[in-house]
C-alpha cells in the first residue's frame, strides 16, 4: 500500500498562508498545491482585501504560483477552507486529484458535490482553522458576504 502524504504538515503550509494574509489585513484563508509525493509546487492566500481583486482565492493563488504543471492527476490541493464554487470548478476543471480542507464548519462550499465526482477529499476538522476564519468572520461580516458572493 503506498504511504498516504501527511495531510497534517501539509496544512501546516496552508495555515501559515493563512496567518500571512491576517497580518496582511487580508482574509485568513490560505492554500497550496502539492505533488502526491509531498513536493510543494505553490502556496498562496486570499487577497480580495489587498490588492481589490476578488478573483484571487487561496487555491487560485497556489495555483497559479505552481506554474504550468504537464498533470494534476497526481497533486493535491490544500487549503484551510472547503473550497467554493469557484475553486472547486478549478479543481474539476484541471483534474487535481485530491483535495484536502482544514475545515467546512465555516463554509461547505462545494466539498460535496467534488465528493459526488470522485475527487477525494479529505476534512481534517482543524480547529485552528476553524477558529482563525470563524472569529474573523465574526469581525468582519460585510467582508466575508462579500467574499462568498452573498448580498
Ligand atoms: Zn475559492
Amino acid at each position: 500500500m503506498p504511504s498516504r502524504p501527511d495531510y497534517r504538515a501539509m496544512l501546516d503550509t496552508a495555515i501559515e498562508e493563512a496567518r500571512i494574509g491576517l497580518a496582511e489585513g487580508g482574509i485568513p484563508i490560505g492554500a497550496a498545491l502539492f505533488h502526491r509525493d509531498g513536493r510543494l509546487l505553490g502556496r498562496g492566500h486570499n487577497r480580495r482585501v489587498q490588492e481589490g481583486d476578488p478573483s484571487v482565492h487561496g487555491e487560485t493563488d497556489a495555483f497559479r504560483k505552481a506554474g504550468r504543471q504537464r498533470g494534476y492527476r497526481d497533486t493535491i490541493m490544500v487549503t484551510t477552507l472547503a473550497p467554493c464554487w469557484y475553486c472547486s470548478g478549478l479543481v474539476r476543471q484541471f483534474g487535481i486529484g485530491a483535495v484536502v480542507m482544514g475545515e467546512s464548519v465555516n463554509f461547505q462550499g462545494g466539498a460535496e458535490w467534488l465528493r459526488e465526482h470522485g475527487i477525494e477529499v479529505v476534512d481534517l476538522n482543524d480547529d485552528t482553522c476553524i477558529r482563525m476564519l470563524g472569529d474573523w468572520i465574526a469581525a468582519n461580516p460585510e467582508v466575508w458576504n462579500e467574499d462568498i458572493g452573498e448580498e
